[in-house]
């Protein structure tokens, strides 16, 4: 039997749950489908241990479609974005450079949360839109652009029609695949290691990226837990170090965890799991196909610096529903008029990301000393400071 729908959504990570219930919530009638189960446990293989930070754009976005109540008390307020140089001989702070929301105007940048909580509370509220048909453990097989539709065949057999198809199935992304759209894939030899820590001082809101070799080692904050201060990190490295790093049992891990972060919040204990992400740039070659739209990591990937990646991601799904309030839905005309809005910005973010991650990487002495200077520049120059900022926020 054949379905129809307006829209179906491939993928319910984050950005495809997100772009679900967007257009669900102005009447859409759509379906998203994802092949993991709704709820997977800390210790499962496939849990995702990263938290994300979601700038105020992305977090007014999850307001409009009445999330945000449910997700508040998983949140933890950003406030500061701190960066910091220790990349001299001694494995010290030498250069420091705070960024506060206030400086724009903002109380705050924007609000860090766990996936894992993130996810299970968007699915939940997912459930409760009468047109957003959601069905977790189910795969997209198969993809048929014909010309008022797309025809999409499900790994259970089911056959659906619809009239856009928003490819939200992440970096490996079939739908990609299915329609011939290339991608240029960058790979730095670095990887990640994301884990929560417990630390004695607290860290008021300050989220800290400190420089040194290899790659930063972030410190974002998360909701005390029975009094207890909270962090997540993303400790970036090679792939030799990282290898070693995750070899570690939790003691010697906690305690180089704590010297790499300068001792800042006193001494870090890892609580739960660690979890190893590949660093990589992707682009796709083009963000559209037929009766298809690419959002996120299935259009572009880029380094965890700055929180630009799922925010980015939002970025794509307001521009897709501007698009469709323009044109008819999944129509040529709409989906040029999302690749128009969406291109440019993209490969500027990717790039600057990009950039900041070389110069994150650089193992020379003199070239961790130039990165001192340039931190120390962006500290002292005003209206550029400010520019950045507002960019670096979404806001410009
Ligand atoms: C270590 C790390 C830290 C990060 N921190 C931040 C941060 O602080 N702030 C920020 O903005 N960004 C951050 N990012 C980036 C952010 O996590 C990603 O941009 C975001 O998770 C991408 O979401 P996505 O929905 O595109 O992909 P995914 O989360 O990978 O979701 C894709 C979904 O598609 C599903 N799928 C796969 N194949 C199919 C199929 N055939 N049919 C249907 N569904 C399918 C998968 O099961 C999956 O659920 C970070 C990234 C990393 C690696």
């Amino acid at each position: 039997m054949l379905h129809n729908k307006d829209i179906l959504v491939a993928g319910g990570g984050v950005a495809g749950l997100m772009a679900a219930m967007s257009f669900a919530s102005i009447g859409y009638d759509v379906i998203c489908v994802d092949p993991s189960p709704p709820i997977v446990e800390q210790n499962d293989m496939r849990a995702d241990l990263r938290s994300t930070a979601f700038l105020m754009p992305a977090v007014e976005m999850m307001r409009q479609i009445g999330l945000w109540d449910r997700l508040a008390p998983h949140a933890a307020e950003l406030r500061v974005m701190r960066l910091c140089d220790a990349g001299g001989v001694e494995n010290e702070i030498r250069e420091q450079v705070d960024f506060t929301a206030t400086e724009i105007g903002h109380e705050r940048f924007g609000w860090n949360i766990p996936n894992r909580a993130l996810r299970q509370t968007m699915i939940a509220h997912a459930e409760t839109f009468p047109t957003l048909d959601l069905r977790m453990g189910r795969a997209v097989r198969d993809l048929l652009p014909r010309t008022g539709a797309a025809r999409v065949t499900l790994d259970d057999g089911t056959r659906i029609e619809a009239k856009l198809v928003i490819a939200a199935d992440g970096r490996d992304s079939l739908i990609r695949e299915l329609l011939d759209i290339p991608v240029r894939t960058t790979r730095y030899g670095q990887k990640g290691i994301v884990f929560a820590v417990r630390h004695a001082l607290p860290h008021n809101g300050v989220s800290t990226e400190l420089h040194r070799t290899g790659g930063p080692f972030t410190l974002v904050p998360l909701p005390d837990q029975d009094g207890v201060h909270r962090s997540a990190v993303v400790w970036m490295d090679t792939g030799p170090n990282i290898a070693e790093l995750m070899k570690l049992d939790d003691a010697p891990f906690s305690a180089a965890a704590t010297e790499r972060s300068c001792g800042i919040l006193g001494p870090l204990q890892i609580e739960g799991a660690r979890g190893c992400w590949p660093i990589i740039s992707q682009q796709a070659s083009a963000l559209t196909g037929p009766r298809t739209a690419l959002i996120a990591e299935a259009a572009h990937v880029m380094p965890p610096i700055g929180a630009q990646g799922l925010n980015i991601s939002l970025a794509d799904i307001r521009a897709l529903l501007d698009a469709a309030g323009r044109h008819g839905l999944g129509s040529e005309a709409m989906l040029d008029d999302y690749n128009r809005a969406r291109r440019h910005d993209i490969t500027l973010r990717e790039r600057g990301v990009e950039l900041l991650n070389r110069a994150a990487l650089t193992e020379v002495q003199p070239l961790r000393d130039l990165r001192r200077a340039g931190l120390h520049l962006i500290g002292t120059l005003g209206p550029v400071r400010a520019a950045a900022l507002r960019r670096g926020m979404g806001l410009a």
